[in-house]
């Protein structure tokens, strides 16, 4: 148990302690580990891919994606010969692209610099694109068996427990002291085994919420448990709220297909397809955000662009709150721009395109509000070809129930 003075201190047990916490926290993970396909052999390449899917992502999530992308990238090469655009299909639903981006980037340099074999050295890992201080752990202990410290979320939250630390694990200190302890902790031998059991006992039983502290193997070493407040820890910093953004979205049709445009090669879906849309100026409405999302594109419409719904998407910093509209261009019309005027690629896609493409979440929503071929539609919102000033024509009509078409 903590001693009354560590308690006060928030001070780690003596060191004599460790031996006896790594020792339950093994027995318990021996037991308790889950059969995850990515530790049937420890492979490092498969276990660098899971822990980049992991990052954000829950287990049951990651491991249909998991799957998938081994029949498709079932090595190192395979990766780094693979186009970008095949990689983003693949991670296409998982979010944080530059996940995938990084990993070709990654692949190729694995190539080049290391003969094709991943390297065992977190210094060295940590030098590859998208590899940073608890990737470079996680597939060196995993991977590799190093004894060598990992700490993600679920570990700075059970060693913030444990230990009942008093500095925010979200801040520079705070991580500095998760890193310390940890580093303390991992086993000579058996790091692989300790790695996963931290990370395994926060994602089963010292949940963020209702840690299961009367099954927990580390009760007895816990100070948090000790203290009787489990929940008061870890100590977080408040995050920023996130930002509300208002825009508008256009699904525009051109007889079976639906215009994309290309998201820049960086930042947010970097290298996705999406439906255009754009966030709205403070003040602006949505016929006059629309109007400037047409500015420019120089698409003949034939009628004024129909509202179909709203969209609600979340990020981890934005909250997006879409108007969505539809509009058509005439099938013959041939004079479609091939970029933006900013040089965005922009392209027609047909439905069996639609499925190739790695395509942003937000426009699979926006989609499914309703867009589908003209042809295929009773009304198809016909009337003699025109351009359409949406801020000057007629008002957008009301909407009905969020995400059904009125
Ligand atoms: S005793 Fe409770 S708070 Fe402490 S490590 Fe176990 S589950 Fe977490």
């Amino acid at each position: 148990m903590v001693s009354a003075r560590q308690l006060r201190k928030g001070l780690p047990p003596q060191r004599g302690k460790d031996g006896a916490l790594r020792k339950a926290l093994l027995k318990w993970f021996a037991e308790a580990r889950r059969p995850l396909p990515w530790r049937e052999r420890y492979d490092p390449y498969q276990v660098w891919i899971s822990e980049i899917m992991l990052q954000q992502t829950q287990v049951e999530t990651v491991l249909p994606y998991f799957a998938r992308w081994m029949a498709a990238f079932p090595d190192v090469a395979a990766v780094a010969g693979a186009p970008q655009e095949e990689l983003l299909k693949a991670w296409e639903g998982l979010g944080y692209y530059s996940r995938a981006r990084n990993l070709g980037r990654a692949a190729r340099r694995i190539v080049t610099d290391h003969g094709g074999v991943l390297p065992a050295s977190p210094e060295v890992l940590r030098s590859l694109p998208g590899i940073g201080p608890y990737t470079a752990g996680a597939i060196a202990s995993i991977g590799f068996n190093i004894s060598t410290p990992a700490v993600d979320g679920n570990v700075s939250r059970v060693l913030g427990r444990l230990f009942a630390l008093p500095d925010p694990v979200n801040t520079p200190r705070g991580q500095a002291r998760v890193w310390e302890i940890a580093a303390r902790l991992v086993p000579v031998r058996n790091a692989r085994a300790f790695n996963e059991g931290l990370m395994e006992l926060g994602a089963l039983v010292c949940r963020a919420r209702a840690p299961a502290c009367n099954a927990c193997p580390l009760a007895n070493h816990c100070a948090a448990y000790a203290r009787g407040t489990p929940e008061a820890f870890p100590r977080k910093q408040p995050r920023a709220r996130r930002r509300g953004l208002r825009g508008v979205l256009l699904l525009l049709g051109r007889g079976k297909r639906v215009l994309l445009r290309k998201r820049p090669g960086e930042g947010l879906w970097g290298g996705l397809w999406e439906i255009p849309w754009l966030e709205r100026r403070r003040g602006e409405g949505c016929a006059a955000a629309l109007a400037r999302l047409l500015d420019g594109l120089e698409l003949p419409l034939c009628a004024p662009p129909r509202k179909l719904g709203v969209v609600d998407h979340g990020l981890t910093h934005i909250q997006m709150h879409l108007d969505c509209y539809r509009a058509e261009i005439k099938e013959e019309h041939s004079s479609a721009r091939a970029s933006t005027p900013s040089g965005q690629p922009l392209r027609w896609a047909a439905p069996g395109t639609l499925r190739k493409l790695p395509l942003a979440r937000l426009s699979h929503k926006a989609i499914a509000l309703g867009w589908e071929p003209a042809h295929q539609r009773t009304d198809p919102g016909g009337g003699a070809p025109r351009r359409t000033d949406p801020g000057g024509g007629p008002a957008p009509r009301p909407v009905g129930k969020r995400g059904k078409m009125v």
